[in-house]
């Protein structure tokens, strides 16, 4: 959504560990078993794989969806846009309970072409359930068990907690209520956005 509404190029570490394995490189192919099973990748893969984003594609402001989400990603997001002389606007923190977690895992539905996301409550399907973007075929995605969802909530305990002081401390941390409907949150987002934006 903040791609078409602002031009602003939007990726998640999942995002780029999926187009590995679509691709078949190594990387992709041994990372397949983390990303089905839910499991963690090193933060050393995560940053090199957002590094490499960033030299393609962040010439123009970027946006990460997921990232950073440990200290040592922080920090080498620090010292990337050091280098790249670019600052961080704008560090957007969704507030979610853990119930909220717990329905949008079990009724995600994602498009296998594209990677629109929506959930099978607010898609309503005819006959199969196709992207609205694209005519891929929408899926439940593999990792998306809530088997997974005790570990997930771990991690964001012991690991990502701690980012709200870190980026405290830098000022552009931005906490926002996430338990309300996605167009909320998206004008909420949009809002902080065009505060940040030149006129
Ligand atoms: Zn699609």
């Amino acid at each position: 959504m903040i791609t078409r509404h602002f031009g602003i190029p939007v990726t998640s570490p999942g995002a780029i560990l999926r187009r590995e394995r679509d691709l078949g490189t190594a990387l992709g192919q041994e990372t397949a078993e983390a990303l089905r099973s839910g499991g963690l990748v090193s933060d050393k893969i995560i940053i090199e794989l957002i590094e490499d984003w960033l030299r393609l594609h962040g010439g123009h402001g970027f946006v990460f969806d997921g990232f950073p989400r440990t200290l040592l990603q922080a920090e080498s997001l620090m010292s990337m846009s050091t280098k790249l002389r670019t600052a961080l606007d704008l560090v957007i923190w969704l507030e979610v309970s853990e119930e909220t977690v717990r329905d949008r895992i079990t009724g995600r539905l994602q498009c296998g072409e594209c990677g629109f996301t929506t959930s099978s409550s607010s898609a309503q399907f005819a006959n199969r359930p196709v992207c609205p973007y694209c005519d891929g075929r929408l899926e439940r995605r593999n990792d998306d068990d809530l088997g997974v969802l005790q570990t997930r909530l771990q991690e964001f305990r012991t690991k990502t907690e701690p980012l709200g002081a870190f980026y405290k401390k830098v000022s552009v941390l931005h906490r926002i209520d996430g338990n309300r409907d996605r167009d909320a949150v998206f004008s909420e987002i949009s809002r902080l956005i065009e505060d940040k934006t030149p006129k």
